[in-house]
C-alpha cells in the first residue's frame, strides 16, 4: 500500500515537473518576443507627443492641401503666405513653427536649448548681443590671465617635481624614520588649479561662443535667419540652375541690416542701443517686412519665403 502511494505522488511530482517545463518554455519564449520587439521598435527620443502627432500626420496632409486647393480664407487681416498645419492658423513670411514651444514663431531664428525659448523677431537682439558681450568678456578674461594661467601651470608642474622627489627620499629611507613634510600646502594648490580651471574655461567658451557668434553675424549681414539660409541656399542652388540669380527680399545692404537688427536710427544709437542695454523693441510688427524709412531700400526681386 505504501509503496503504490509512493508511485502515485512520484508520478504527480513527474506530472508537475513536466507541466512546468512546458509553462516555463512558453514564459520563456513570450519573453523572447517581448525582447525582439522592444529592441526593435526602441527609440530613446520617443514620447507620447510624438506618437500623437504620427497619429495626426494624416490630417496635417489634408489641411495642408485643403488650404493648398481653396486658398487661405481664415483670418484675412492677418498677412500670411501659408497655413500652419499643426496650429491650422495662417503663417506670415518668415514665420516657421516651432515643435519644442509647439507654437508658431515670428521670423523664427532657432530654438535655443539654453534660454530654453525660441529666438525670434521680439528677442533676437538680446540673444546676439548676450553673445557678443559674453565673447568679449571670456576673451577679456583669457588675454588678461594668460601669465597667471602660465605660472599656475608651471607651479603645478613643480609640486608634481617635488612630491616625486619626497616621495624617491621616503622610499630609500628606513620604516622608522619619518617621512618629510610636502613642501606645498593645500591652499597652494587649489589656487593653481583653480587659476587653470578659470583659462582653460574662459578659452574654450570664448571659442565655442565665438563661433556662434560670428555665424549669426554673418547670417545678419546677409539679412537670414538660421532657417531661411538653408531655405535661400537651395533657392539659390534652383533658380542658378534655371539661369537666373536669388534676391533676398529681406536684405537691405550689409550697413542697412545691422541698423534694422539693433534698431539703429541715429548715430548715437549706437552708443545707446547697443553697447549700451536698451529695452526698445525690434522694428515691426513681423508680420509684414517693410523697411523703415531710414533704411536705404534697393530694387529686389521679391521671392516669398
Ligand atoms: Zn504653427
Ligand atoms: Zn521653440
Amino acid at each position: 500500500m505504501r509503496n503504490i502511494r509512493r508511485l502515485f505522488l512520484r508520478c504527480l511530482r513527474l506530472g508537475h515537473r513536466r507541466k512546468w517545463t512546458k509553462v516555463n518554455l512558453l514564459t520563456d519564449y513570450v519573453r523572447y518576443c517581448r525582447l525582439c520587439l522592444v529592441s526593435l521598435a526602441y527609440n530613446s527620443f520617443t514620447d507620447s507627443d510624438v506618437v500623437i502627432e504620427s497619429l495626426f500626420e494624416p490630417v496635417y496632409w489634408l489641411v495642408d492641401h485643403v488650404t493648398r486647393w481653396f486658398g487661405i480664407q481664415a483670418q484675412k487681416h492677418v498677412p500670411s503666405v501659408s497655413v500652419c498645419r499643426k496650429c491650422i492658423a495662417p503663417k506670415p513670411a518668415r514665420t516657421h513653427h516651432c515643435s519644442i514651444c509647439n507654437r508658431c514663431i515670428l521670423k523664427m531664428d532657432h530654438h535655443c536649448p539654453w534660454l530654453n525659448n525660441c529666438v525670434g523677431h521680439y528677442n533676437h537682439r538680446y540673444f546676439f548681443s548676450f553673445c557678443l558681450f559674453m565673447t568679449m568678456g571670456c576673451i577679456y578674461c583669457s588675454i588678461s590671465s594668460r601669465v597667471m594661467f602660465r605660472d599656475a601651470y608651471a607651479a603645478i608642474e613643480k609640486f608634481k617635481h617635488q612630491e616625486k622627489e619626497r616621495l624617491k627620499f621616503a622610499g630609500n629611507e628606513t620604516i622608522y624614520s619619518q617621512t618629510p613634510p610636502p613642501t606645498f600646502t593645500f591652499r597652494e594648490r587649489v589656487f593653481h588649479k583653480c587659476i587653470i580651471y578659470l583659462w582653460v574655461l574662459c578659452s574654450s567658451v570664448a571659442l565655442a561662443l565665438g563661433a556662434l557668434t560670428l555665424w549669426h553675424a554673418m547670417l545678419i549681414t546677409r539679412g537670414e535667419t538660421s532657417i531661411e539660409r538653408h531655405i535661400n541656399k537651395k533657392e539659390r542652388k534652383r533658380l542658378l540652375a534655371m539661369g537666373k540669380v536669388f534676391y533676398n527680399p529681406y536684405s537691405y545692404g550689409r550697413g542697412g541690416n545691422w541698423r534694422l537688427f539693433f534698431g539703429v536710427q541715429t548715430k548715437l544709437h549706437w552708443i545707446s542701443r547697443v553697447l549700451l542695454p536698451s529695452s526698445h523693441s525690434a522694428y515691426g510688427d513681423g508680420l509684414t517686412w517693410k523697411p523703415p524709412s531710414w533704411i536705404p531700400t534697393k530694387q529686389t526681386s521679391v521671392l516669398a519665403i
